[in-house]
């Protein structure tokens, strides 16, 4: 069986969901009683239809909630024993956690180097230079276009480079929010990769996917989430053998009901 010798069960997590609930506005409930756990070192996936809820949990670990018109009503969510639950952006990156958007979000007018430049901006200069070489030896496309701006390079590049920006705040929790989107297989495999090589240096990630191939390729474990609650979680071996998780990520499971 695959294990993980990094991951630390029984330590304190990299992060802890519990028992949260969202609303959006007053009417809208998008989370009810959502519980996760990513133990350090981990790889652990959360997939959903459109609309299951991914994003809004990604909102409430990275802050970013209060922007997009939600709200915490209930749960905690701490990271390596500290308390996260309703903090700042700028607090939450502080202590370790970045992300990468949907829909790759890069500065479309600046160079791939200023890019990273941007996503090291909390660190002191002398990591910023390390830290890039760190990225540019793990996208060696990167490497090559450093001085290209970054809206002139191809999707799968891009998606690349908003990785990149995010390592560049040498996080401890990396969340991936759909990073294959859009992606040809090809770069789908190198992604998959880019994420597997993360794992090995140490940084436990939150891969946010649709894609349940790519995503128990690399997990070592995952959960399902549906109409904002975790209907299935175990480890990628028992979710890859589950055809029932096939039917649910293709709306099988909606359409029969
Ligand atoms: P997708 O894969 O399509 O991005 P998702 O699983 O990330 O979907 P969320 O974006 O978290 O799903 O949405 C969960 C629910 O909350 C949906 O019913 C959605 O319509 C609703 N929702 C999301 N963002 C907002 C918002 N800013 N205001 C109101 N409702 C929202």
């Amino acid at each position: 069986m695959h294990v993980n010798p990094r991951a630390t069960p029984g330590g304190t997590p990299a992060l802890e969901v519990s028992n949260l609930s969202v609303r959006y506005g007053k009417a809208i409930s998008a989370l009810a009683d959502v519980s996760l756990r990513v133990d350090a070192g981990e790889v652990v996936t959360l997939m959903g239809l459109n609309g299951a809820g991914k994003s809004t949990i990604v909102r409430a670990v990275t802050g970013l909630l209060p922007v997009n018109g939600g709200s915490i009503t209930a749960g905690t969510i701490t990271s390596y024993g500290t308390a996260l639950t309703g903090r700042s952006p700028r607090y939450i990156v502080r202590h370790g956690v970045a992300q990468t958007m949907e829909g790759r979000r890069i500065f479309a007018g600046l160079t791939v180097q200023q890019n990273l430049e941007v996503g090291g901006a909390t660190r002191r200069p002398a990591d910023v230079r390390a830290l890039q070489a760190e990225v540019l030896d793990l996208f060696p496309r990167l490497a090559k276009r450093r001085g290209q701006l970054a809206g002139l390079l191809s999707g799968g590049e891009q998606q690349m480079l908003a990785f990149g920006r995010a390592l560049m705040s040498s996080p401890r929790l990396l969340v991936l929010d759909e990073p294959t989107l859009g992606l040809s297989p090809k770069l789908v495999t190198a992604i998959g990769d880019a994420i597997s090589a993360i794992r090995e240096r140490g940084t436990s990630v939150l891969l946010i996917e649709q894609n349940a191939v790519m995503a128990l390729s690399v997990a070592d474990r995952g959960y399902l989430i549906e109409h904002g609650r975790i209907f299935r979680e175990g480890t990628a071996i028992e979710l890859r053998d589950d055809p029932e998780l096939e039917r649910r990520l293709l709306g099988l499971a909606e359409e029969a009901a």
